[in-house]
């Protein structure tokens, strides 16, 4: 058989773009990197057929390093680009990828109504409970004793986000949470996530270990969800896995039908000139 008669099979490192990650070795996002790779290449979607956006933030360089379309935005706004993205060419496949400081800080607000919305996107937490990018401040998901950020010597005192039941709350459609050290169970996630209509929420747990190192230890509280591959859909369970202090639950936390965002493109405006005259002031 000539081999051009074969299908061709695209591989994990076909997604990668030439650009060398600049992140500290160790560092929890090689391992998100590796398993969206994994994902797209599980799925066999063609790179000019995805999109990834990011905001800022150590984990938002994310789209540099992948060889789809990318979009590195703005400091919390990779959620809104992604919906007006998705909205405009609901044909590709729009994954926005960020950390906890840029998504639940910054774009905190933007995460609450997109969850709301429900556009069929999927969003990739990589979440350190830190802002690594600009040297060790306290996040949005800092546990309130923690007494090493840079401007908070004596802890936040204040509660953590606790961005999984807040999606849960706000009405996201598949809420996941994995761990870069499972690179192969991240992209199993990964590929479930973006098959599934509507919003989808990943959290993956990345460790900083240069401004918390201690979290190589979080490998050893994980407790993978009963049933994990047969998530539920009561949104009661779901938020007790959520928001238990048992351990941290992984795998697939809630699964839900709603209806996804997807407006009619249907416009009266044909050309630049009717554009000019929408917006005219
Ligand atoms: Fe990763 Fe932390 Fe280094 Fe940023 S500062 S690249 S999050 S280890
Ligand atoms: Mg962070």
């Amino acid at each position: 058989m000539k081999s051009d008669t074969l299908p061709l099979q695209l591989q994990p490192k076909e997604y990668k773009s030439a650009n060398k990650p600049v992140w500290c070795p160790g560092c929890g996002d090689f391992g998100v990197l590796g398993s969206i790779t994994k994902a797209l290449a599980g799925l066999q979607i063609q790179p000019e057929n995805a999109a990834i956006i990011s905001g800022i933030g150590c984990s938002s360089r994310m789209p540099t390093y992948l060889n789809t379309y990318g979009f590195h935005g703005v400091h919390g706004r990779a959620l809104p680009v992604a919906t007006g993205l998705k909205t405009a060419r609901p044909d590709l496949t729009v994954i926005a990828t960020g950390g906890d400081g840029d998504g639940f800080s910054i774009g905190g607000n933007h995460f609450l109504h997109t969850c709301r919305r429900n556009p069929d996107i999927t969003y990739i937490v990589m979440d350190n409970q830190v802002y690594g990018m600009t040297k060790g401040q306290a996040s949005p998901t800092t546990d309130p004793n923690w007494q090493k950020g840079k401007l908070t010597p004596a802890g936040t005192g204040i509660n953590p986000f606790q961005p999984l039941g807040i999606a849960l709350a706000s009405g996201a459609n598949f809420i996941a949470r994995c761990s870069s050290s499972d690179s192969n169970g991240t992209a199993r996630i990964l590929m479930q996530a973006i098959n599934h209509p509507g919003f989808s929420m990943v959290q993956v747990l990345s460790p900083c270990i240069t401004f918390r190192p201690e979290q190589r230890e979080w490998k050893n509280r994980l407790i993978p969800a009963p049933e994990a591959m047969q998530a539920t859909r009561d949104p009661a369970e779901a938020a007790r896995l959520l928001l238990t202090d048992e351990g941290i639950y992984t795998g697939i936390l809630y699964v839900g039908d709603r209806p996804v965002y997807q407006p009619k493109l249907e416009s009266s405006i044909t050309s630049i000139e009717q554009l000019e005259e929408e917006f005219r002031l």
